[in-house]
């Protein structure tokens, strides 16, 4: 038996273990339940970070690149700064990334202001409950963890509502924040469902209740993955069904669709509970995200940027800096 992972080996595997499940599931995005293990058909064997629909092999997408991008934010400012997070959105969706969710870019687009354009939208469209505030969280995950239960999933609530008009998007991510900062502490996330759907909006615990029963299977979903319900049900389904990071990841892609956010949010989970020595390295090796709208232009993160920004995220709040 291995030693159970310290906190820094999990925190550093969620932010690894989530660019890694992105770049894994970027080539499959929007194909079929089945195609991943058609290809790859066991673990362990080599070649599943291989690139295609225009993604480089173990290159991350807009999931990893936001987050960054919410992570230097946080470290820059010492804390939460909205306008701040929103208008490097901005600067990121203007750089022309591969990749951007529809609803995300006509928020970061409308040319209303940081506070009004996601309520804005949301008025307008009636339907704002896509995965893309999920998809981005591991980043402030890690840095409100150590804020406590209330404080991480408000925040949570408050960068997702950047972008997501939808209060359903906003619990979503509560809820994965916390199941991240139980994960870090060495809890079993799982164990813990009921206390975190206890602190869930009234109006949206028992619909979350429900994608995150036991029971509930990504089969079960009434919307197509890129909705927050099914994406972070889907995340906690591959995380029970499996007992080890590429285990998990694998489930993720394998149920096709919105795969590369689907497993960025799987393996978020999966990496912190099993730590970065669990994440292989033929799949952490060419792992890299390029992050358009940076102030440092070409930048792009690796490994070992990743695994920096990671402990820089968990460090205790007194020895904080940007
Ligand atoms: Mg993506």
């Amino acid at each position: 038996m291995s030693l159970l992972p310290d906190r820094a080996q999990r925190a550093a595997g969620a932010l690894v273990g989530s660019a890694v499940g992105d770049a894994l599931g970027a080539p499959f995005e929007f194909g079929l339940a089945g195609d991943f293990s058609a290809r790859f058909p066991g673990p362990g064997r080599g070649g599943e970070m291989c690139g295609g629909g225009g993604w480089d092999a173990g290159e991350a997408t807009d999931d990893t690149q936001m987050a960054v991008h919410v992570a230097d934010s946080l470290l820059a400012h010492a804390g939460l700064d909205l306008p701040d997070i929103f208008g490097r959105f901005q600067r990121w969706a203007a750089a022309e990334p591969k990749d951007i969710g529809l609803q995300t870019e006509d928020v970061l687009t409308n040319g209303l202001p940081w506070d009004l354009a996601a309520q804005v939208h949301f008025q307008v469209n009636t339907r704002a409950a896509g995965n893309g505030s999920l998809m981005r969280a591991t980043t402030a995950a890690l840095y409100f963890a150590l804020d406590g239960r209330e404080a991480t999933m408000d925040a949570a609530r408050s960068i997702a509502a950047l972008t997501h008009g939808d209060r359903a998007a906003w619990e979503g991510t509560a809820i994965f924040h916390e199941l991240l900062r139980l994960t870090l502490e060495g809890a079993d996330p799982l164990d813990r469902l009921p206390q975190t759907l206890a602190l869930v909006h009234p109006d949206h615990r028992d619909r979350y209740a429900l994608a995150l029963a036991p029971y509930w299977h990504p089969d079960d979903a009434t919307e197509f993955n890129g909705a927050v319900w099914p994406c972070l049900g889907s995340a906690v389904w591959a995380l029970r069904a499996t007992s080890t990071y590429e285990d998990a990841v694998r489930a993720a892609v394998d149920l096709g669709g919105d795969t590369d956010t689907v497993a960025a949010v799987t393996g978020a989970l999966a990496g912190a509970r099993y730590g970065l020595a669990a994440i292989p390295a033929r799949w952490t090796a060419p792992l890299h995200v390029p992050l358009p709208g940076s102030a440092r232009p070409g930048r792009t993160l690796r490994l070992a940027d990743l695994v920096d920004l990671a402990h820089r995220l968990d460090a205790p709040r007194t020895a904080r800096t940007g």
